[in-house]
């Protein structure tokens, strides 16, 4: 292959918004709270801009993007710049001639206020980002608002940079919408594309005189299963952008999986550009250009290091790919295979990290090297980038070969693996009766589903501890005053099986990722979850094993307060790796199966201290659930093996509980009944009990605890409501295997309203159980 040819550029879809000491989040935060005002804020994003594109421009970066940066959400940005905004968020804050006004009804429609509640928030593909789903219907009265996209664009070109405008494309902004409250289910939001192309090719138009010569259009929802009718409609839609006069060039990007049967339908586009990840199960879309015949003389853009962990990229295998790449279309730029908004910013910034360990990882900053070595390895050749593929590959190989990562205990221990690991001695039907005459628990028992409040006390003491302002032994004896408190309220509520309130965990994976070998924590690797959250997910780095008990010690002190049994509590397999970065160096499977091992020893230990219900929390299992449909068995194959391996160690008398939450349960409910928990807790209350029905068309054998409240609100549901739901559950399955909890932990609610609907609760079971 020739290196002539026009030369490749370096480019990314967007960078973390952020700023390395999340200026961002205090910006908001200050403006919500009331302690600065519209100016400020706006001050402080354009001093983020400006700082992003200094350091892009700095890092070699060639083409930049703008109007990627957002004050909370980019789905919401393009709500609001399509004027897709619900009447409610209008009527409460009708001024919008200010920019207060402006920022308030954003605002408003981000986080709802004290009139109006916000619009509903949901997970951006397979990654840990959510976003605003924009309500839609037949009357919503679009119009265009581009100020924020024209504003970033000036802004950059004032500072001399030419940047590349990214818009989510107008199909991916459907498909991602939902029917307005208003508006029936059947309403779809794909029927309005003719409605808002108009917009979208005004912007360009506007874009392009404003100075853009090339603008991106995120398509997304491309790499989903698509059927032929959106095909059409993707193709209808393009075609009448691409025939647009004064446009600039556009760029379609999709990321996270293959685009698959929307391949022909880009390539015969009159699109510009064409943006492809191959990363993961995206590797596919090597082949399938192949297969095409290559994109003609379009603009490919690569997505060879991959924007979705963390690791340093091998450079050689992306340069091979690269080449490969580089007769398949008229130029080929290189990039990351999506936007860097879901990783950290800089490994620079940690502040306790082994520097051999560090040349192993890329947040966003090493990405941009990356990128930037790869577009230079691509256009002058590989020798002009010698010594950095061979810095590369030696990390690459201390990596490989560190006891850190491979501990071969561990790898025989989870190679010794057998079958009949997977399987509890007995069927449910015999458990049953082992559990009921051990724990004599009433019909419809009542629960919860693990945490109770995290007060303002607990967070300063956990902060104590950090600072080293609180000794261990005052954390521990504060940690016990709570779980003494949490286990008097609750036999005052007078519930059945009892928790411990989880006092001592910050965060359900990281509190486990701690105490496990094999996991690496940050300590300012702060990725964007939503609006002004950031979590740090742990690393998974290496083997996982258990050094020690993690949770034995509350549990066996929380049980010995009370006659009730207290359930175990611990963070499953599947939910462990959802919520961390994880290898890239072994299959998912081969790491959920460490893991679940490491966890296997936690639940026999709790059994062996007498603790006689044991709750494994999965609240992720459906989330992580592979985009494409194909690949969905294999997934839910070794993630309930892995449930199976954590849980099946225990004795007959031993009750196993399961809770799962924030999704949709339908696609999932084969692998529920196979995770064969003794009892699964599931969020139910908004959607009316709808789950219990479709467990008991499923035929879901075990026992079922639906969420009779929904702990996103603090709103006391009264005891007739609850009963009401109750009867609803009683009605579609057999009341004898039915549980009464609220939808999820209560972590995040006030004493005051848990107090009242516990209480409630309790009664409600009451009432509705069947005379003994
Ligand atoms: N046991 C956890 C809690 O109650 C479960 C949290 C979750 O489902 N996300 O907080
Ligand atoms: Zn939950």
């Amino acid at each position: 292959m020739s290196t002539t040819g026009p030369a490749s550029r370096a480019t990314v879809y967007g960078y973390p918004r952020q700023g390395s000491k999340r200026e961002l989040k205090k910006a908001t935060e200050a403006y919500w709270a009331g302690s600065s005002d519209a100016e400020q804020l706006l001050a402080t994003t354009r001093q983020l801009r400006r700082e992003r594109l200094q350091l892009l421009r700095d890092a070699g970066v060639e083409e930049i993007p703008s109007n990627d940066f957002s004050l909370y959400d980019h789905v919401l940005d393009t709500a609001v710049l399509l004027g897709a905004v619900p009447p409610r968020h209008r009527e409460a804050v009708p001024d919008v001639s200010t920019p207060q006004g402006r920022l308030d009804r954003y605002f408003a429609m981000a986080r709802g206020n004290d009139q109006v509640a916000p619009l509903e928030m949901t997970k951006w593909f397979d990654t840990n980002y959510h976003y605003l789903v924009p309500e839609l219907g037949p009357d919503t009265s679009f119009a265009l608002d581009p100020e924020k996209p024209l504003r970033e664009f000036t802004e950059a070109s004032n500072a001399g940079v030419i940047t590349r405008p990214v818009l989510v494309g107008p199909v991916t902004f459907l498909l991602l919408a939902k029917p307005a409250p208003e508006v029936g289910d059947g309403f779809e939001p794909l029927s309005l594309l003719d409605r808002i192309v108009p917009l979208y090719a005004d912007l360009l138009a506007r874009l392009r005189a404003a100075g853009a010569e090339w603008v991106q259009l995120d398509e997304p929802a491309l790499v989903l299963d698509q059927p032929a009718a959106v095909l059409d409609a993707l193709r209808g839609a393009y075609a009448t952008l691409t025939a647009g006069v004064d446009r600039p060039k556009l760029l379609l990007a999709t990321y996270f999986d293959r685009v698959g049967e929307a391949l022909p339908v880009l390539r015969d586009s009159d699109l510009d550009g064409i943006g492809l990840d191959f990363v993961g199960p995206a590797s596919a879309n090597l082949a399938d250009l192949t297969a095409a015949g290559g994109l003609g003389d379009k603009r490919l853009v690569a997505g060879v290091v991959n924007g979705h962990n963390i690791w340093a990229a091998d450079l050689t295998a992306a340069l091979d790919i690269l080449e490969n790449l580089r007769g398949l279309a008229g130029r080929v730029d290189v990039s990351a295979s999506c936007s860097l908004l879901h990783v950290p910013l800089d490994v620079a910034l940690e502040r306790d990290l082994d520097p051999g360990i560090a040349g192993w990882l890329a947040f966003a900053r090493q990405k941009l090297d990356e990128i930037v070595t790869l577009t230079k390895g691509l256009t002058a050749g590989r020798d002009a980038v010698s010594d950095l593929l061979r810095a590369n590959a030696e990390r690459l190989a201390s990596r490989a070969a560190s006891p850190l990562v491979r501990v071969d205990a561990v790898r025989q221990r989870a190679g010794a693996v057998a079958d009949a690991d997977l399987y509890r001695a007995s069927p449910y039907g015999k458990r049953d009766l082992v559990q009921a005459e051990r724990l004599n628990l009433p019909p419809l028992p009542t629960t919860t589903i693990g945490s109770f409040p995290q007060t303002a006390g607990l967070r300063s003491a956990r902060a104590a501890l950090r600072t080293g302002t609180m000794s261990p032994d005052s954390y521990v004896a504060a940690m016990r005053d709570e779980i003494r408190d949490v286990i008097a309220e609750q036999e005052e509520f007078g519930l059945d099986v009892l928790v411990h309130g989880e006092p001592e965990r910050n965060d359900m994976v990281q509190y486990f990722a701690e105490q496990l070998d094999g996991f690496l924590a940050t300590t300012d690797g702060w990725v964007q979850s939503y609006g002004s959250r950031y979590v740090r997910p742990p690393i998974i780095l290496g083997d996982v094993s258990r050094p020690r008990p993690m949770t034995v010690e509350w549990a066996t002190y929380a049980q010995s307060l009370t006659d009730k049994p207290v359930k175990g509590m611990l963070t499953g397999p599947v939910t462990m790796l959802a919520w961390s970065f994880v290898r890239d160096d072994q299959p998912r499977a081969d790491t959920a199966r460490q893991v679940a091992l490491a966890l296997r020893d936690e639940v026999t230990d709790l059994e062996a201290a007498g603790i006689g219900v044991i709750q494994v929390d999965e609240p992720a299992l459906r989330e992580t659930l592979p985009l494409r449909d194909g690949d969905r068995a294999a997934y839910l194959a070794w993630a309930v093996d892995a449930f199976r391996l954590t849980t099946s160690g225990v004795r007959d008398e031993t009750q196993i509980h399961t809770h799962m939450c924030y999704a949709e349960f339908g696609d999932v409910l084969q692998a529920i009944i196979d995770m064969d928990a003794d009892v699964i807790s599931l969020e139910a209350a908004r959607s009316k009990m709808a789950i219990v029905a479709d467990l008991a068309r499923a035929d879901y054998p075990n026992e079922v605890g639906p969420g009779v409240w929904d702990i996103h609100s603090p709103r006391v549901p009264s005891v007739d409501e609850i009963a009401e739901h109750l009867r609803i559950a009683t009605d579609a399955f057999p009341s004898e295997r039915l549980w009464v909890n609220p939808d999820c932990g209560l972590k995040t609610r006030g004493y005051p309203e848990v107090r009242a609907t516990l209480t409630n609760l309790v009664a409600a079971a009451r009432q509705v159980r069947p005379p003994i």
